[in-house]
């Protein structure tokens, strides 16, 4: 059975570039699953050649009905309860936010396994951002640049491991 790993964070951080980063040109969409939310993406990534399945869930843009911030709670909630290993993502630049508390809350609530991930540190930048990561009780923060691919093997060494 291929593992599941879902991204989750506040809208903004990073994760749908970190998607497409770990799915390549392997990135494929994939029909929602039944009864779950339609803001969700699913892609294949290869990890030194370990499949794993990756689920992206939806930004700011995609909330329509009801809350927005209700409606991306609940699709964090369905993303994680599907998923066998949590990929939490903040933005090392901006520090810890109360959002970004939020979503570790029920990230730490599933009692999955969570990698957190401090993405935006390209260059070493962040590093204040990265060290307050450790505040979210989610273990020791990976520092990684999604969009200039930095920090991408460490990341996928802790999935592995954690998995
Ligand atoms: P999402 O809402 O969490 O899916 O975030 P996105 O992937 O849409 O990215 C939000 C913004 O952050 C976009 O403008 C990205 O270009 C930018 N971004 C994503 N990853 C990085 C990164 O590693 N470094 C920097 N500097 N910007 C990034
Ligand atoms: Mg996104």
């Amino acid at each position: 059975q291929t593992p599941v790993v879902a991204i989750v964070g506040r809208p903004n951080v990073g994760k749908s570039t970190l998607f497409n980063r770990l799915t390549g040109t392997r990135a494929a969409l994939v029909s929602d699953l039944p009864g779950l939310t339609r803001d969700r993406r699913d892609g294949v990534a290869d990890l030194y050649g370990n499949e794993i399945r990756l689920v992206d869930t939806a930004g700011l843009e995609e909330a329509q009905r009801g809350s927005i911030a209700d409606r991306m709670r609940k699709q964090s909630e369905q993303a994680i309860a599907t998923a066998d290993l949590i990929l939490f993502v903040i933005d090392a630049r901006a520090g810890v936010t109360g959002s970004d508390k939020e979503f570790a809350r029920i990230a730490r609530q599933s009692g999955k396994p969570v990698v957190l991930v401090a993405n935006k540190a390209e260059g070493h930048k962040g590093t204040d951002g990265v060290l307050d990561a450790f505040s979210l009780g989610l273990g020791a923060p990976i520092a990684i640049s999604a969009e200039h691919g930095e920090g991408i093997g460490d990341l996928a060494d802790d999935v592995l491991g954690a998995l």
